[in-house]
């Protein structure tokens, strides 16, 4: 993809986030107005990346279409969405993470049943993993996947789940056996008997909706568990980690649309600086474009080769650590009274927060990189 395809890309992505920026504030108020976007001017089935064959009408550039299934285009669009509203683009329905597990694991039925069911109209799905005391450490993985009679049933609580509360189908990785390759990841409908979704009350990005499963005796079939016709390598947690490597890119251009939004903020608001506030907002200015360009190198590293997220991890460090820094430096700039004067403001720096533990914390992302490091990947990952 070139340059100027790319520019053209984000120039289109900006006129769909105009509707978002509208309803920022009220839908983080209230997370159920929700479906008032959806129906209005935001084609989600254009934006989501569902297949071809679910998406007759895609997004074009340069008389291509742009089905957003690689990341390279996902963290072009996504960036100029989230720099409206991130709550809002979390909030969509459709694939999101556990449509990585299905394209790492599904079998040709499991596709099926999948995609027709997240093409069929708006609908959610979700990826579980993190549970309530063991976090998303998933060699203590408590959630269990047992043989009774002819069939399965899953047992066990995650929380902190994205979108489960309203989902229709989603991922839970769940353990069969003893070791990291005794966990594997059981496709769920959500209206199986024993499976109850709740949300949880939360501070930063309000819009999607993270809530608790909690399943007892979930009955599930052989047919049901992803990565079945797979070796034993290469089940839940080879997929797990591949889905984390490709979604940390989107985490981190979620980041960086926050960031650019304080930052958009702030010279929007305030005309008068003191020297030193001129130049760190030359920094800014400088960094913004800086970890958009290493975004997008781990985006091309994902697409490339999903089992090395070294600059993956690279990538969120940087843009999670400049979301948290535009923000609070900004409620600095703009007076004591700031995040009471611009709801906005005090949005950004509540979903800035957030990206530090979504798709694992910072300390998570400097071990992988620390690893990445060793195993002398960052210089392929330069040529990214
Ligand atoms: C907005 C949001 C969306 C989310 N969406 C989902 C979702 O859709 N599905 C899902 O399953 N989960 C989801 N999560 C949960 C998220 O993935 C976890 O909260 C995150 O990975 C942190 O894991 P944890 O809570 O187990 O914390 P832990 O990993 O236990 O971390 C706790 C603390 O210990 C530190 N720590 C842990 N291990 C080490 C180590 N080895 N070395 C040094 N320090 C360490 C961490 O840095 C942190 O400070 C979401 C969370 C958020 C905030």
């Amino acid at each position: 993809m070139t340059t100027e395809f790319l520019t053209e890309l984000r120039a289109l992505a900006r006129t769909y986030a105009e509707p978002l920026r509208a309803t920022a504030v009220a839908l983080d108020r209230d997370p159920g107005l929700f479906r008032t976007v959806l129906d209005g001017a935001l084609p989600w089935r254009q934006l989501v990346g569902l297949p071809a064959e679910h998406n007759p009408d895609p997004v074009r550039v340069q008389g291509r279409p742009v089905l957003l299934d690689t990341c390279v285009e996902q963290v072009v669009v996504l960036e100029e969405l989230a720099r409206a509203d991130a709550g809002a683009v979390l909030a969509l329905p459709g694939p999101s993470m556990s449509g990585f597990v299905i394209a790492e694991l599904a079998d040709d039925a499991q596709r099926e049943r999948y995609w027709s069911t997240v093409a069929a109209g708006p609908t959610w799905t979700f990826f579980g993993m993190t549970e309530p005391t063991h976090g998303s450490d998933p060699g203590s993985m408590g959630t269990t996947l047992r043989p009774d009679g002819d069939g399965l049933r899953l047992t066990g609580t995650k929380r902190y789940v994205g979108n489960a509360a309203r989902a229709r189908i989603g991922v839970v990785f769940a353990r069969r056996n003893a070791g990291p390759l005794g966990v594997v990841a059981v496709l769920v409908d959500t209206d199986r008997p024993g499976f109850v979704a709740e949300p949880l009350p939360t501070l930063g990005l309000r819009g999607l909706q993270l809530s608790e499963i909690r399943m007892t005796d979930v009955p599930v079939d052989a047919a049901d568990v992803l990565g079945r016709h797979r070796s034993a390598t290469r089940q839940g947690m080879w997929a797990a980690t591949r889905t984390f490597n490709r979604y940390r890119p989107v985490v981190s251009c979620f980041a960086l649309g926050v960031a650019q939004a304080a930052y958009d903020l702030v010279v929007t608001e305030r005309r008068r600086y003191r020297a030193d506030e001129r130049h760190l907002l030359a920094d800014w200015a400088q960094r913004l474009v800086g970890t958009r360009a290493l975004v997008l190198a781990a985006a091309r590293a994902a697409d490339r080769d999903p089992g090395d997220g070294t600059l993956a991890s690279a990538a969120k460090i940087r843009a999670t650590r400049l979301a948290e820094e535009i923000t609070t430096t900004a409620v600095r700039l703009l007076g004591p009274g700031a995040r009471w004067e611009h709801p906005l403001l005090d949005k950004l720096v509540r979903d800035a927060r957030a990206f530090e533990f979504m798709e694992g914390t910072g300390n998570i992302q400097r071990l992988t990189l620390a690893q990445g490091y060793l195993q002398g990947r960052l210089g392929d990952a330069r040529a990214a």
